[in-house]
C-alpha cells in the first residue's frame, strides 16, 4: 500500500517552515498547501476575502479560525490533496488543529513537525528576507549583501509588508500566545516530531527527513 503523507508543519515566523513545505512537495508530488500564500493571493486579487484579511495580516494578527478553517476544508477536498498534502502555517492555533482532526477524520495519520527556532534568529532573518515576485522564491541575503534580483529566476525580489522589524517583533509574541501551545498539543502522538530549525536549510531538510523516517518506522 502506498502511504500518503498527510503533514501539517508549524513552526514561529521566519523558521524555514516554507521552504521546506516547497522542497518536500516538490519531491513527493503533493500539494503544498500554505495558507499564508493563499491569503495573500486573495489580498492581491482584491477578492471578497482579501479585501476582509489584509489589514490583519499587515499588523502581523491571526485571521478567524473560522475563516481559516473554510479555506483548509475546501482545499483539502480537492482532488490534488487526495493523495497527500504538505500544510504550511496551519493549524495556527489549538482550535484550528482540533478542527483538523476533524476535518481529516477517516484520512491517513497526520505527521506533524514544529519547525524550532530562537527569537533573535528570527528578528535577523526576517528583517532580511526577500521573496520573488516572479517564482514565489524565498531569499535570505548573502555574504550581509541584500540581493535584487532573484537567483533563481531574475525575478524583482520585494519585502513582505509584515517583514518589517515592528511588525516581526509582535508577530513573534502573536506565535508564542497562540501557536506554541500547540507543542502541548501534539506532544503526546507518536507522529509529532521537532526539527531544529537553527541551521542551514540544506541540514534542515535532512532533519526532515529524518523525522519523517522515525515517524514511519514508530508506525510500522
Ligand atoms: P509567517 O509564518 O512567516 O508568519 P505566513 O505566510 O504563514 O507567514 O502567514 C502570514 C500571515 O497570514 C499571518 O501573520 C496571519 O495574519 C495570516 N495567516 C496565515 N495562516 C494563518 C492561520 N492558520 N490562522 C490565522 N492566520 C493565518
Ligand atoms: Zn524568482
Amino acid at each position: 500500500m502506498v502511504v500518503a503523507l498527510n503533514l501539517a508543519m508549524f513552526g514561529p515566523p521566519g523558521a524555514g517552515k516554507g521552504t521546506q513545505a516547497r522542497r518536500l512537495a516538490t519531491e513527493r508530488g503533493i500539494p503544498q498547501v500554505s495558507t499564508g500564500d493563499i491569503l495573500r493571493e486573495a489580498v492581491q486579487g482584491g477578492t471578497e476575502l482579501g479585501r476582509e484579511v489584509k489589514a490583519i495580516m499587515d499588523a502581523g494578527e491571526l485571521v478567524g479560525d473560522d475563516v481559516m478553517l473554510g479555506i483548509v476544508r475546501e482545499r483539502l477536498s480537492k482532488a490534488d490533496a487526495s493523495g497527500g498534502f504538505i500544510l504550511d502555517g496551519f493549524p495556527r492555533t489549538v482550535a484550528q488543529a482540533t478542527a483538523l482532526d476533524d476535518i481529516l477524520e477517516g484520512r491517513q495519520g497526520l505527521v506533524v513537525l514544529e519547525i524550532a527556532v530562537g527569537d533573535e534568529t528570527l528578528v535577523n532573518r526576517l528583517s532580511r528576507r526577500r521573496v520573488c515576485g516572479n517564482c514565489g522564491a524565498i531569499v535570505g541575503d548573502t555574504n550581509g549583501e541584500a540581493q535584487l534580483l532573484c537567483p533563481t529566476c531574475g525575478g524583482e525580489l520585494s519585502q513582505r509588508s509584515d517583514d518589517r522589524e515592528d511588525v516581526v517583533r509582535g508577530r513573534l509574541e502573536v506565535y508564542h500566545r497562540e501557536t506554541a501551545p500547540l507543542v502541548e498539543f501534539y506532544q503526546g502522538r507518536a507522529s509529532f516530531r521537532t526539527v531544529d530549525g537553527d541551521q542551514p536549510p540544506e541540514v534542515v531538510a535532512q532533519a526532515v527527513q529524518a523525522a519523517l523516517s522515525a515517524v514511519n518506522g514508530a508506525a510500522a
